[in-house]
């Protein structure tokens, strides 16, 4: 009613009556900072395990459907975002970053050495992942990556 005054504790008919007047006892166990700490460290153990089996399930998939591979990844990816976990070294090789597939050499990634470094193409969006690698020195003659190749000093 305009120019009523609504006491303070009187709610709408229907409305359902506010929780902090009835869960109280309850939130203080929910709130709790020192519990939140511990199952953090817990809860990463448990992100990696979910990537590692999404993994090992695009893996498996893979040759019947890649659709369904990307979307394991892309799950995978999320989960060690949200929990602030990355991929295996493989499991960063197997996949692309921009496009999520699940990246077979041969099949839909490029994988090729140039200038001391894998240069991995994913043909499904043709984004290019460049690693570095320390190439097999024989002597400092090869220190540089663009030096000549190691055939000559056979
Ligand atoms: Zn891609």
């Amino acid at each position: 009613m305009p120019g009523q005054k609504t006491p303070e504790y009187l709610f709408r008919p229907g409305s359902p009556r506010p929780t902090r007047y009835i869960k109280a006892s309850v939130r203080k166990d929910v709130l709790m900072a020192r519990r939140r700490t511990i199952d953090r460290r817990k809860a990463k153990g448990i992100a990696r395990e979910r990537m590692d089996i999404l993994f090992n399930r695009a893996r498996e998939v893979f040759p019947q459907d890649r659709k369904l591979a990307r979307r394991y990844v892309t799950l995978a990816r999320r989960i060690g975002m949200r929990y602030n976990v990355g991929l295996t070294k493989k499991d960063k090789l197997d996949a692309c970053k921009n496009c999520n597939s699940f990246l077979v050499p041969g099949i839909n990634c490029r994988v090729r050495t140039h200038a001391a470094r894998v240069v991995i193409t994913c043909l499904e969006c043709g984004h290019v992942r460049r690693v570095p690698f320390t190439r097999e020195r024989k002597g400092k003659l090869n220190k540089h990556p663009l030096r000549k190749p190691l055939s000559k000093s056979r």
